[in-house]
């Protein structure tokens, strides 16, 4: 089940099969599968904790009030331990919530746990560069072209078509930018400093100031604003051959 989870996500931004699962997830703004359903299986937790008299609620308290059948437990008693664990990373108290207006909560507190197994990997250290942290931000689904898309989302997981990426694979591909700049085709190279997209950077640039965002790789690659801007300036490479 999370091999189909993991593959539709990378169908779903284009990248290659081979890149880097906990990458990919980042990338979505989404929680590795184990994580996504435990969120869910927290919310009924916590219905059956501080909801209503229902027939949930009335099997939590018989198995809480039983010793051996707490202990026996595989629903109830995981949830809680996990609950105590994630109550720690969050400033609000994840037991004081009774249905789903919990979830914004938990799903926060599992960002900051993944956040630091994220980083105590030591791989990725491109998309490290872009994601200071594991954050649920849902991508802006408008897109220019298909390539162009396509592109958006391969680059920040250190994949895509630029000459300098490729060399590393075809060592035949001249790393150096197709507009005859003299620079090597890098990320850094395309949008920060390459002389021939100017005009798309510069507007890349103005919209930045006006939502108040600092103009880098950072924000080109994860405000959802800028997509369509950012597209922009790739279709010039892309159509630059
Ligand atoms: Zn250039």
């Amino acid at each position: 089940m999370n091999k189909l989870y993991i593959g539709l996500l990378k169908k779903i931004l284009g990248v290659p099969k081979g890149t880097s699962n906990h990458v990919t997830l980042v990338r979505c703004g989404e929680l590795p599968l184990d994580y996504a359903l435990a969120c869910n299986a927290l919310i009924w937790y916590l219905k059956a904790r501080n909801g209503p008299n229902t027939l949930l609620r009335s099997y939590y308290l018989n198995e809480k009030a039983d010793d051996l059948r707490w202990a026996l437990s595989i629903f109830f008693r995981p949830a809680e331990e996990l609950l105590t664990r994630l109550n720690d990373l969050v400033e609000v108290d994840l037991f004081s919530f009774k249905d789903t207006s919990a979830k914004f909560w938990i799903r926060k507190a599992m960002c900051w746990e993944l956040s630091d197994m994220w980083f105590r990997e030591n791989m990725s250290h491109f998309t490290k560069r872009l994601y200071k942290r594991w954050s649920c931000i849902k991508l802006n689904p408008l897109m220019l072209t298909k390539i162009s898309t396509t592109w958006y989302h391969q680059l920040p997981v250190g994949r895509g078509y630029l000459n300098s990426i490729q060399h590393k694979y075809y060592p035949s591909i001249d790393p150096h930018c197709r507009f005859g700049c003299g620079c090597d085709e890098t990320v850094d190279h395309i949008f920060l400093r390459c002389p021939f997209v100017d005009t798309e950077r510069l507007y890349i640039q103005k919209l930045c100031t006006s939502l108040d965002l600092p103009f880098i790789l950072s924000s080109i690659f994860i405000a959802p604003e800028l997509k369509l801007s950012v597209e922009r300036l790739l279709l010039r490479f892309i159509r630059h051959n």
